[in-house]
Order: C-alpha cells, then structure tokens, then sequence
C-alpha cells in the first residue's frame, strides 16, 4: 500500500487525533514541563490534569488495568499502579503467556522476561526468569537496587533471592500437559490472536500526571531455549517520556525490536504527531518492509501527555484496556488487515 493511502486510510480509525495540537505545546517548549509560564499554556496543564489518573493496558486484562486504576485513585504512584496491575496477570495462573503457569519454551522451562520504566526516565529489566512470578517488580528492584538495567537468568534470580522474592516452580500442570501435547507434533506455528503470545503492557498517568510503565510476559510458547523478545527491551517493549508519553507492544517480539517501535512511537510523538498516527506509523513501517507480515500480530498501544490515546495492529482482533474516571473499558484497536 502507497504511503499516502496508508495514511489516508488509517486516520480514519483515529482515536485521539487531536492530540497533536497539545503536544506541538509540549514540543515548543525545549525546556521541562515545569518551565511552562503562560496563562494559557497553564490552563492546558491544568485541563489535562482533571482527566487523570488513567491506565491502558494491552489485550482484555480487565482485572488487571481495574486494579491499577483503583490503585492511581487511592493516590498511588504511576509505577506503583503499573506494577500492581500486571501482577494480577502474573499470579493468574490461567493465563498461559504471562507469569506463572505461562507456557513453558521447547525443553519445558517457563521463562519470563519484563522490564519496567518510570517518570524520571530509569528504567529496570529481567529476562530468562526461571523461578520468580513477580517479574516486574523483580525488575523495578533491579532499576532501584543495582547500577544496572538488566539482569538475566540465574544472575536474576539470585538477586531476587536477596530481595525477597520466593523461589517457585512456574510450570502448572496445565501448562505442563499443553506442552507434553505439542512435543508430540512439535512445530512452532503462531496463531493469531489466539494466542502462543500475549503479553501484558501497561502505561499509567498518576494524578500528578506523571507515567509510568510494565511490561511482562512468558513469551512465545515452546520457543528456542534462551530467546528473548521485545518485551523486556526498552525501546521495543516499553518506552516513555514523562514529557512527551508512552507507548507498548506486544505480538512477533522479533519485529518489534527490528523496528524499536515502542521508541519510534515515543519519538513520533515528539515530533507532533497523536498518539493514534504514532502507532499507525511503527505498523506502517513493519507491513511495508516485511513480507510476512499475514502471518504475525504485532499490536501497539500508546498515550500522551495530554492523556489522549492510539492504538494499531496489523490483524484486527487486538483489544486493550482503558481506565479513566473510574470506567474500565474494553476498545477495540484499529488495524490493517481484516480478519476473513
Ligand atoms: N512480545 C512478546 C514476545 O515476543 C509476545 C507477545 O506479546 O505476544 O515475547
């Protein structure tokens, strides 16, 4: 598809096109927020801050963007919210792609990756998490704790250990079984929507507008030993600017970080454009440089300062979570190709 057609296409599914004006405030003004003096400009501060607390999440994790959002009421930091929210899908055994009782990769071992990032711009990761359930907040520890971002496999874990975090087995015996089931036939086919994959990511606007975000998964079931994909990369996964906003993926992690679209997305926003426009142009640039593209989801979600927000993926069927003014709603996503 022609670029311009591409545009003209996508603007139609815009959710909250507008945005653009309020960022080309923000943009102007080369300084930190706090610089901002005029009347006018304050109002919109104070405009934008009357929509707050909000929390987006991908897919339907209904439970979990209600429990960030009780939490940004009851005057909980952004980060705080974020990680209490996905929690809730790490300790929900069910869900086979995030946290305990996720799908195992092809020798059977769960592991988990997760990074989270906060308004001050530090950021935390874990990836090939083997024997803690609450990666996020495994990974906040490593943003608060070390002098460094990422921590991996047993180095993890045995910081965990030293935090606190409890050492457990995370494969369930449902997950356990799914896997016996798949060794029989072992192909690695992606479905989608329906899902090897389905990771967790969540952006949150406190009640000082400040953002926060998390970002954990499983990863792709019954995946090579030792791969790891976009979720726990800042840039791909997760990325945000307390100035500008934030943006999260989740689908084909290997495309995500060939594009750093959670990045790229932060970036277009920079530059003016919505949160919505911002997300049709990273799916913009995976659909017209990857051939493949029918045969993966990628998904983005995204918000700005203002608290508007955009979302895009490549096969229709990509909801997310939206919290504000104390309703939860289900929205469906825009996309480029249409389920038949
Ligand atoms: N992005 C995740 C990964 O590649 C999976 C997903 O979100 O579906 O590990």
């Amino acid at each position: 598809m022609k670029r311009r057609k591409f545009i003209k296409k996508t603007a139609l599914t815009g959710i909250g096109i507008a945005a653009g004006t309020v960022l080309s405030a923000c943009n102007n003004n080369s300084e930190k927020t706090t610089s901002i003096h005029s009347t006018e400009e304050k109002n919109t501060m104070t405009n934008m801050r009357n929509q707050f607390p909000i929390a987006i999440c991908t897919w339907a994790f209904t439970n979990a963007n209600a429990k960030a959002g009780e939490e940004l009421s009851n005057n909980k930091s952004a980060l705080d919210a974020a990680i209490s929210g996905v929690e809730v899908e790490e300790e929900n055994l069910k869900n086979t792609t995030v946290g305990k009782g996720g799908a195992p990769d092809r020798e059977g071992n769960v592991t988990l990756d997760a990074c989270v990032m906060n308004s001050d711009g530090d950021c935390g990761a874990v990836v090939c998490v083997n024997t803690i359930t609450n990666v996020a907040a495994l990974a906040r520890k490593v943003m608060e704790e070390t002098p460094h971002v990422m921590l991996a496999g047993e180095g993890a874990e045995e910081f965990g250990y030293r935090q606190g975090f409890k050492k457990e087995n995370l494969l369930t015996e449902a997950s356990k079984r799914d896997w016996e089931e798949w060794k029989k036939s072992p192909e690695y086919k992606p479905i989608i929507n329906i899902e090897n994959h389905d990771t967790i990511g969540m952006l949150t606007i406190d009640k000082n507008g400040d953002i926060a975000g998390a970002c954990t998964t499983s990863g792709l079931s019954y995946k090579m030993k030792g791969r790891v994909g976009d979720s726990p990369i800042i840039g791909s996964g997760l990325f945000l600017d307390n100035e500008i906003g934030g943006a999260v993926a989740t689908g084909m992690g290997e495309e995500v970080m060939k594009t750093v679209g959670s990045f790229l997305i932060v970036e277009l926003m920079r530059n003016g454009m919505s949160p919505q426009a911002a997300c049709e142009e990273a799916i913009r640039r995976i659909v017209t440089k990857n051939k493949r593209h029918k045969d993966f989801q990628i998904a983005y979600i995204a918000i700005n300062k203002a608290g508007d927000v955009g979302s895009y993926c490549i096969h229709e069927g990509f909801t997310y979570m939206k919290y504000q003014n104390g309703k939860n709603e289900n929205i469906k996503s825009g996309f480029v190709l249409k389920t038949v």
